[in-house]
């Protein structure tokens, strides 16, 4: 693992955005086709946990993970950029507190966060390791036409992941405002939206396509080992 990263948000044009590295917060369970295909039980509140900002690497670079220590899944999921403090909102400032919308992987290592799942533990080392959240750059808020949004990933070239913000059970407003009543959110924060159905293995070598509706695409690998073959 290459653990030191020097990761900055970017928009399209590759220019840094003006705002610091934060935290990274997720939702767990927000599609419901992803939760049956895992047998996960709908969760009563939303499910949320954490990935420290060390979390982050450019999405452009070469995908790493540890792999010692089991299999490692992709999650394709919508990233929001935060450019406003956020406690307590409401919807409409949750949106009025969005930079823009970039796309993620929330890496996960699939067959220990099994084992902390069947012992009730939490599940942060399997999804807050250094570099756990590859990312890509935001097209800004005021590039964005209309919502909802489609997204996905392919891998080798087949489609794995298909998703649209259409379904999502929590909307990307509402799901920032209910956020912001458990943690506060600060300018340079990122809110990861959850991942659509056909989450699959990472294997060395593979190719990545992932596209943002007609936004953007970003073109990335996962880098090989020796211990890969
Ligand atoms: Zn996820």
């Amino acid at each position: 693992m290459n653990r030191r990263t020097n990761y900055r948000h970017k928009d399209l044009s590759n220019n840094e955005v003006d705002l610091p590295v934060g935290k990274v917060v997720c939702i767990g369970r927000n599609y419901m086709a992803h939760i049956h295909e895992l047998n996960n039980e709908v969760p009563e509140q939303p499910l949320y946990f954490m990935k420290p900002s060390d979390s982050l690497v450019d999405l452009s670079q070469p995908v790493d993970f540890p792999r010692h220590l089991g299999s490692c899944h992709h999650e394709l999921e919508i990233a929001v950029l935060i450019n406003q403090r956020l406690t307590s909102a409401d919807a409409e400032q949750a949106r009025q507190a969005i930079w823009g919308y970039g796309l993620a992987l929330d890496l996960t290592l699939r067959d220990l966060q099994t084992k902390l799942k069947k012992k009730g533990q939490p599940w942060e080392r399997a999804k807050a390791f250094d570099g756990s959240c590859p990312i890509s750059s935001f097209v800004a808020v005021s590039d964005v036409q209309s919502q909802p949004m489609a997204f996905s990933l392919s891998v080798n070239g087949q489609v794995r992941q298909d998703g649209n913000t259409a379904n999502m059970m929590l909307k990307i407003d509402e799901l920032i405002a209910d956020i912001s009543h458990l943690f506060t959110l600060n300018p340079g924060d990122i809110v990861l939206t959850g991942t659509p159905e056909g989450v699959a293995e990472l294997k060395g070598g593979d190719g990545l396509l992932l596209t943002l509706d007609n936004y953007f695409s970003v073109e990335t690998l996962v880098s090989k080992r020796d211990s890969d073959d």
